[in-house]
Order: C-alpha cells, then structure tokens, then sequence
C-alpha cells in the first residue's frame, strides 16, 4: 500500500517511510491511497471473535502487502492483550472502556502498535530514531510506556509547564533512559509549535533521524480501527437486531475521530459520528466553512481536550475527496463546556453508578443530546476516571481508587530538563543530544 500526503506536493510513499518520516516532506499528513473494505460477510461474524482475532483481521486488510503475517500477528496479539470492554450504561447508551491499557489511557492502543511496528521496519539500521512529541497530558504517560526500553528509539516528550498533574507527570518524567521530557515555559500550542518547526527543519533532520509518534504518525493512527471493529462485535453479541451504530468521541487532535471515519470507510456499519470537543476548538468553524482560525485554547477539566488547533484537521477534507457537504454528511460536531462535562459525570453517577472520567463526559453530552431514542449509541471512554481523580471526587464527593499503574514512587528521581519556548533552545539541545 503506498501512502499521499494531504498536502499533495510529495510523492507517495511507502509504509516504512510513511512510519519512519511521520510528516510527509511538503508537511503535510499521510493517508492511505485507498482504503480496503472488510466484506459484509466478515462483519456480521464477528460477534463471537476475539479482539485480537478481530485486531488481527483489519491489521493484515491494512498492512497485509507490507508486513510478513507472523510479523503482523505478533505485533497485533502483543499490542491489544488486555480488554477492550463494552459496557452497558442505559436503554441504548454504551461506553466502550478503552481504557485498560498500561497507561489507562486510549492511547496505548495506537502508541503500543507503533512502538512494535517501528522495530520491526527499523530492521538492522543502526541509526537512532527519535521521537519528539508534545503532549497536553494524555500521551506522555502512553507514549512513554509503549517506547521505554525500546533499542534504537529515543523519545523527547515536550509538555506545558504547569498545566499537568503531577500524576500524569509523573508518567513520563520518572522513567529516564531513553524517555526525555522537556517541560516547556508556554502553552500546549507552543510545544506543538516548537515539534512543527523541528520537523519542517531540514538542518535538523538532515542530522538526526526524527519522528512522530502522536496521531499525525499512520502507524499510531490506523490501529484505533481495531477497537471500533471489536465495539461493533461486542454490539452484535447482545443485539442481535443491531444494524447500524453512532460514535460520541472526545477530540483534542482528532485522531480517534480520523480513525473512527477510517473504521466507516472500511466498511463499519456506522450511522453518525460525533466530535465532542473542547470549547475553543476550530473544528465547528472547519466544518462549515473548510477553513479555520487558530485561537489558545483555555484549560479545563479536560486537558487533553485543550487543543485550538487539532493536528489532524488536514486529513479529514482529503477523506472525503475534498467535498465538504461529504464530510458533513458523515461528521457532526458539538462543543462541550466545562460545565455541562460536570453535569454528564454527575447524572452518571447518580443514576447509573457509573463513573465517566471529564473526557468521556463531554463524549457523554454529545452523545444523548444528539441521538433519538431508538439509535444504539457508544461513546469512546478515553481514560480510566481514576486519572482525573482529584476532579472526580471534587464534583462526585468520593474517594475512588487508584489502581496501581498511577501509583508512583515519589521517591523516583524526575528527569526533566526545562526549556523556554523557543525553537533555537530545542534545536541546540537536540542536536548536543545526538
Ligand atoms: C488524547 C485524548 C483525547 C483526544 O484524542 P485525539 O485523538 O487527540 O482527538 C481524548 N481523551 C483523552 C483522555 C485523551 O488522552
């Protein structure tokens, strides 16, 4: 399969260096040239498979040519071995836990496969391949997790000073060797500046191998597939009527949203989609318009959510061959506020006794006020409660538990080197580094 850019002004290229590159070389995103669709027949067996079965059917329609079978097959089974459980929250409103990951976060679905796949392509080349990434809060810990230890990979994470909680901190800044966290004097968007600015630097790269592993990469960003395949035959098993289902999505940088219009185009049974997003987010002005202005995106019980400018907009009019009234056909947008995520999490609880971390509230929102009674529903639950702990028991009055993946050790050195927003620091220390 060979991939484009979105930007159409560099040639297509292969998946390794589509993966290896991250950003095509005229800046734009690489999608794939065609999007293979998993028969019907397949689709309506699937509700008595396996996630890993079902995981390991999409991967090989997508990366099948490109990547020998036991290759594939083991990087799938070892990426999804924990559970991605659907559950049933009311009448046909259900959240698919994508959460049980190493990092509790949804992330680990898309970082873990990457991390595996980038091994593999790396192949007896010795050079070093670095990662360097921004994160608002929900990828460091993922992203640190899937490529600790991982040879000939070393990762920057470049995160906001004072915008995280020292427990997602925590994931990503106490773990050293190949992790360097970069904590930077600006906002979320300065970072992801800062990485822009890397990647367009061909002074830079020209020296280093660099690159990206957030959802920009195809690699972390074709695996969400996976799960909506598996949320689908879950659904099958307990409804027998089912025949198409909607998706609420919390979106920071849209990439679970690409993947979920991915999962569509390939054949997903799946009658709307629907972005929650922050606030401030461009993506409504995108929507009507195909144009967008870049605004700061505040702060809220929802970091991960505080993205002005998602970094996947450019993907979505090329998937519909740049027709707008196509992409709203299939896309829906709201906008949540803080408050009406507080509101979700609340009613949640006290009439269902389920806890909704404030990402999935907003997923929540969106979904009930936009759905009519007899649609199925899932809402994509992006990260275990637990991690919002302080916000959660502030608004639900509890004292929910910490499961053991967020206990650190205060006693474990950070190692976090700390850099004002400007590109010339970052392009120094990168470069002394390597
Ligand atoms: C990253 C993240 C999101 C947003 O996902 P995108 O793919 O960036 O749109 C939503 N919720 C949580 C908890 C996240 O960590």
């Amino acid at each position: 399969m060979k991939y484009y850019s979105t930007n159409n002004l560099a040639p297509k290229v292969s998946l390794k260096e589509a993966v290896l590159s991250g950003y095509a070389p005229d800046m734009g995103l690489y999608i794939p040239e065609r999007l293979p669709v998993i028969p019907s027949a397949f689709i309506r067996n699937m509700a008595g498979m396996s996630l890993q079965e079902i995981s390991y059917a999409v991967a090989n329609t997508l990366f099948g040519a490109d990547i020998p079978s036991e290759v594939l097959h083991d990087i799938v089974y070892s990426t999804v071995n924990f559970d991605i459980p659907l559950q049933h929250l009311h009448d046909n409103v259900f959240a698919l836990e994508l959460f049980h990951g190493p990092s509790l976060n949804f992330k680990d679905v898309g970082t873990r496969f990457m991390a595996r796949l980038l091994s593999h392509l790396r192949g007896s080349d010795n050079r070093t391949i670095n990662i360097i990434t921004a994160t608002s809060g929900g990828s460091g810990g993922a992203i640190a997790n899937g490529y600790y230890d991982v040879p000939g990979v070393h990762v920057y994470v470049l995160f906001p000073h004072n915008k995280l909680s020292k427990t997602l901190e925590s994931q990503f800044t106490t773990l050293g060797k190949n992790i360097t966290p970069i904590e930077i004097n600006g906002s979320y968007n300065d970072c992801q500046d800062l990485v822009r600015t890397a990647f367009a630097d061909s002074s830079l790269t020209s020296k280093m191998r660099i690159t990206s592993a957030n959802s920009i990469n195809i690699a972390r960003l074709l695996p969400q597939t996976f799960y909506y395949f598996y949320a689908y035959a879950q659904l099958s098993a307990r409804m027998q009527s089912v025949q198409e289902v909607s998706f609420a999505i919390p979106c920071g940088n849209l990439g679970n949203l690409v993947s979920a219009v991915i999962s569509k185009k390939m054949g997903l049974p799946t009658k709307k989609i629907i972005a929650a997003t922050g606030p401030n987010c461009s993506l409504s002005q995108f929507l009507s318009s195909g144009f967008f202005n870049s605004f700061e995106a505040g702060r809220s019980i929802m970091p991960a959510m505080d993205v002005a400018t998602p970094n996947n907009l450019p993907r979505l009019l090329p998937l519909f061959n740049n027709s707008l009234a196509d992409l709203n056909n299939c896309l829906s947008t709201q906008s949540i506020t803080e408050a009406q995520s507080v509101e979700s999490i609340r009613k949640v609880y006290h009439e269902y006794n389920y806890i909704l971390d404030p990402h999935s509230a907003t997923a929540y929102y969106a979904l009930t006020s936009s759905i009519y009674k007899d649609e199925v529903g899932i809402i994509t639950a992006t990260a275990h409660p637990a991690k919002s702990k302080r916000v959660i028991d502030h608004i639900l009055n509890t004292d929910i538990d910490t499961p053991a993946a967020l206990t650190f050790d205060n006693t474990r050195k950070c190692h976090v080197i700390k850099l004002p927003a400007i590109y010339s620091h970052l392009r120094n220390l990168l470069l002394t580094d390597a």
